[in-house]
């Protein structure tokens, strides 16, 4: 293989540069040229490529977003238009590609492998719920956002002796929420993983302020209700009041965290190597510190699991 080309696609997330970054000096270190897709898989049809070099990704490494723009395109799904994708590279020249993105991208990739271009999936996204991997790029990042909101708050909370529900991303999954919940001392974190019981959470907090507890702190995710919905249940069942605060947006960006850039840094160069190794469809992750790589179906095929030991620990230290 001596062309090939690195996408971003799907939601951005912080570390994606980085992962770029690796792409392109790993691909220049063995001799290959490297392809930029600008946009996704809009930018790859309508053959938006550009060729990068060393200096391209230069000072990129420490920060968020992605300097490849990112895209979705729901009619990624029809053959057709995956068949304009294929003829878009061909006439590049490039021979394999790099997909950095969530399990959506990985769907395309897999598309991609099927019609004779060897893709590889570096999982790109702050939710961490691709399967394959324990930790997905720019979840370190996000977890490290959220937990400075929840300090921060923390400090309203404890001044005005409020209960406060912080609303958290993570699409389905309730890594971020659970992880931040805990690593952020929530006295409730509520996650689409295990069914919740609105009433059990008021004796809870009930409990909690007879004893003494002045404020608390409740993490939901938002794959399972907005945290006005859990608000106004508090009240109603338990004829509590609390303020409600949606972190948003800025979860997906800043600059990453020390761990995702290596982590972007060694998932970008492996899936290079598996590119030149002639081994496409497979989507490279990590698992106990260990670099792995899965086909790309199996992935796609199975769910990320979350580590629901976590969340009893959280409830045992948060009594
Ligand atoms: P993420 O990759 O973060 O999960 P999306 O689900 O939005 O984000 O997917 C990103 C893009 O991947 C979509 O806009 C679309 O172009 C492409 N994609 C999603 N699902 C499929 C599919 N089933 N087949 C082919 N391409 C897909």
């Amino acid at each position: 293989m001596k062309k090939i080309g690195v996408l971003t696609s799907g939601g951005d997330a912080p570390g994606m540069n980085a992962v770029v970054r690796a792409v392109v000096r790993k691909a220049i270190y063995h001799d290959v040229e490297v392809y930029g897709i600008y946009g996704g898989y809009a930018g790859l049809v309508s053959g938006n490529i550009q060729q990068l070099n060393l200096g391209s990704v230069g000072d990129i490494i420490h920060r968020g977003g992605t300097m490849l723009l990112s895209a979705r395109l729901p009619e990624f799904k029809e053959e057709e238009v995956q068949l304009q994708a294929v003829e878009q590279l061909k006439k590049a020249g490039i021979e394999g590609l790099v997909v950095i993105g969530g399990d959506g991208s990985y769907r395309g990739a897999k598309a991609l492998t099927a019609h004779g271009i060897p893709c590889i999936g570096v999982p790109g996204t702050i939710d961490n719920d691709i399967s394959g991997t324990q930790f997905t790029i720019g979840f370190d990042t996000a977890l490290n956002t959220v937990i400075d909101a929840i300090d921060k708050i923390r400090d309203t909370a404890t001044s005005h002796e409020r209960t406060f529900i912080i609303e958290v991303m993570g699409r389905d999954a309730g890594d971020l929420a659970l992880w931040a919940g805990l690593a952020g001392g929530a006295e409730t974190i509520i996650i689409p993983e295990e069914n919740y019981d609105i009433h059990e959470i008021c004796d809870r907090l009930k409990k909690g302020q007879e004893r003494g507890k002045k404020h608390s702190i409740i993490i939901v995710a938002e794959g399972v209700a907005s945290g006005t919905e859990i608000g106004k249940q508090i009240k109603e069942i338990g004829g509590m009041d609390t303020r409600v605060s949606i972190l948003g947006h800025i979860q997906r960006g800043g600059s990453p965290s020390a761990y995702d850039r290596v982590l972007a840094s060694r998932l970008g160069a492996r899936a290079v190597e598996l590119l030149l190794e002639n081994r496409g469809g497979r989507a490279v992750g990590i698992l106990n510190n260990v670099v792995v790589d899965s086909d790309i179906t199996k992935v796609l095929a199975e769910s990320h699991i979350i580590d629901l030991d976590l969340l009893r620990l959280s409830k045992q230290l948060s009594i």
